[in-house]
């Protein structure tokens, strides 16, 4: 049996993992394929991509976006996108500028909060990748004020936690819209993170296609939930690990994973969307 690993970062956002490491990870875990997924990047993938021909991983194109409605923060995947548009790259682009200035708006509300930081360090942290909170609780960390991730998201960098920017906003319709018109599917990342079922209907009015039933942070009754909810919705079902390298702590390639054939539904889906939307 062929499995999948659909929701992986590296570098290029905020996983400690260079391709090489990614991809050899995803080679010794028995994965037949990867979706690379960075924040607000797809730098990644061509690299990922020449070193998966070389070791036999294959290499799927993805994104994840951010979008937020008033009460909730919603990240939205996009799978198979044709990744090398020049209006994408664009804006892609812009939200990765606005990253930056968010951070020095988080550090200002984090030194008033009396954890004394600069953003430099942050950007150290991020090195070239899109730099985003996963840096930030890095950085504090350090900074020996906070012990752990757990803390430093629960009191300060959380959605919507004294200290929490966002980046420039996307609306759920505004983020799913730039994947499809890239003919990538849109699937909403770990939901239970989103922790609003009831905006379900409208993302899928908004052009969803799938829905993350898989997640290292979802439990069996949580999976149960969403397997239910994907089926009475019609929606693909798709599952990934959110691997950061070690920026979570320890590596989770390969401890989510989906059989071969739902990548096999999400090349089906990218036809579909690519026929609608050109
Ligand atoms: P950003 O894209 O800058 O908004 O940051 C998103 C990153 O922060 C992702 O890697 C998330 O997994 C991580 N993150 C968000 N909330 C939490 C949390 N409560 N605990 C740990 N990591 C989190
Ligand atoms: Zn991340
Ligand atoms: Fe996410
Ligand atoms: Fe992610």
């Amino acid at each position: 049996m062929k499995y999948a690993d659909l929701h992986v970062h590296t570098f290029y956002s905020d996983s400690t993992f260079s391709p090489e490491e990614v991809v050899s990870c995803a080679r010794d875990r028995a994965l037949a394929a990867i979706a690379i997924c960075d924040h607000d990047s797809v730098d990644g993938i061509e690299p990922c991509r020449v070193i998966g021909d070389r070791l036999g991983v294959e290499v799927l194109p993805g994104i994840e976006l951010t979008a937020e409605k008033a009460d909730a923060e919603i990240h939205i995947l996009g799978y198979l996108m044709d990744y090398n548009l020049g209006w994408f790259h664009k804006q892609l682009k812009e939200l990765r500028e606005g990253r930056i200035n968010r951070i020095y708006k988080m550090v200002e509300k984090l030194r008033s909060e009396g954890i004394d930081l600069n953003a430099e360090d942050v950007f150290k942290v991020a090195g070239q990748g899109t730099v985003g909170r996963l840096h930030l609780a890095l950085a504090i960390l350090k900074t020996g004020k906070v012990k752990t991730i757990k803390d430093i998201f629960g009191k300060y960098i959380g959605f919507r936690k004294p200290c929490y920017v966002a980046n420039i906003k996307l609306t759920p319709r505004e983020a799913i819209g730039i994947i499809l018109r890239t003919g990538g599917v849109p699937v909403l990342a770990h939901p239970d993170c989103m922790g609003r079922d009831e905006y379900i209907p409208e993302l899928i009015e908004c052009g969803l296609r799938g829905i993350e039933v898989y997640h290292t942070d979802h439990s069996p009754g949580v999976v149960k939930r969403y397997r239910r909810i994907a089926e009475e919705n019609n929606l693909l079902v798709t599952g990934g690990s959110d691997c950061h390298g070690l920026g979570k702590g320890r590596v989770l390639m390969g401890g989510v994973r989906v059989p071969y054939t739902l990548v096999e539904r999400l090349k089906e889906e990218s036809e579909k969307v690519k026929n609608e939307h050109r």
